[in-house]
């Protein structure tokens, strides 16, 4: 997918994540904030060297980039995949962790909650806006949180999993209580069905390319 960009549909009614996150956060969360970064993406790409790109292609070359326009559609593009990949992480059905992703919690993290516990204080400790994220990162899971815009997939790391940690996502509902967000997210709306999707999916030619 390349120019112009569009909404990419979420992928569950917007009242679905009630308790944990309302249908007011996530209406202005989708329809202001991420509607937003694609159509500046849109406004910025149009006519430059970025048109023809895919989003991905356009993250990873422009994630290092000193110059200012193109940082500007460096936070804009990471913005719209990063939610993306948000929306998917999080789903309203119980999943259930099993299969090959299972073995590779048991291997990295010994028990789920030991990851759920990392992932929570991923979350609570970015300063500021970022995102918490699960990884596979040289053939290891792994948590790591990024400030802002960042993504571990502009390094060609496979993410399984992320938790937007912005503001926006959790203040409607919870203020300042970050944690509290984290906790309930964690709890009762993490897809492992996508995670186990997107570590089977896992190529290597991916982080090759941005080598
Ligand atoms: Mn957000």
């Amino acid at each position: 997918m390349s120019a112009p960009f569009t909404l990419a549909p979420l992928p569950w009614n917007e009242n679905a994540l009630e308790p944990t996150i309302s249908a007011r956060t996530i209406s202005f969360h989708y329809h202001k904030h991420h509607h937003a970064y694609v159509d500046t993406l849109n406004t910025l790409v149009k006519g430059s060297k970025f048109a023809d790109m895919q989003l991905e292609e356009i993250v990873r070359a422009t994630a290092k980039s000193a110059d200012e326009k193109e940082k500007k559609i460096f936070n804009n593009a990471a913005q719209v995949w990063n939610h993306d990949f948000y929306w998917r992480s999080l789903t309203p059905s119980k999943t259930e962790v099993s299969g090959k992703l299972a073995s590779a919690i048991a291997r990295d993290f010994g028990e789920v909650s030991t990851l759920i516990a990392q992932l929570a204080e991923a979350g609570k400790t970015q300063f500021g806006s970022g995102w918490a994220w699960l990884v596979s990162r040289d053939g290891k899971l792994a948590i790591e949180k990024t400030g802002n815009a960042m993504t571990p997939m502009a390094q060609g790391v496979n993410c399984l999993l992320t938790v937007d940690v912005w503001e926006h996502a959790y203040y409607l509902d919870y203020q300042n209580a970050r944690p509290k967000y984290l906790e309930s997210v964690l709890a009762n709306l993490l897809n492992w069905e996508y995670a186990a999707q997107n570590l089977e999916k896992e190529d290597r030619a991916v982080r090759a390319a941005a080598e």
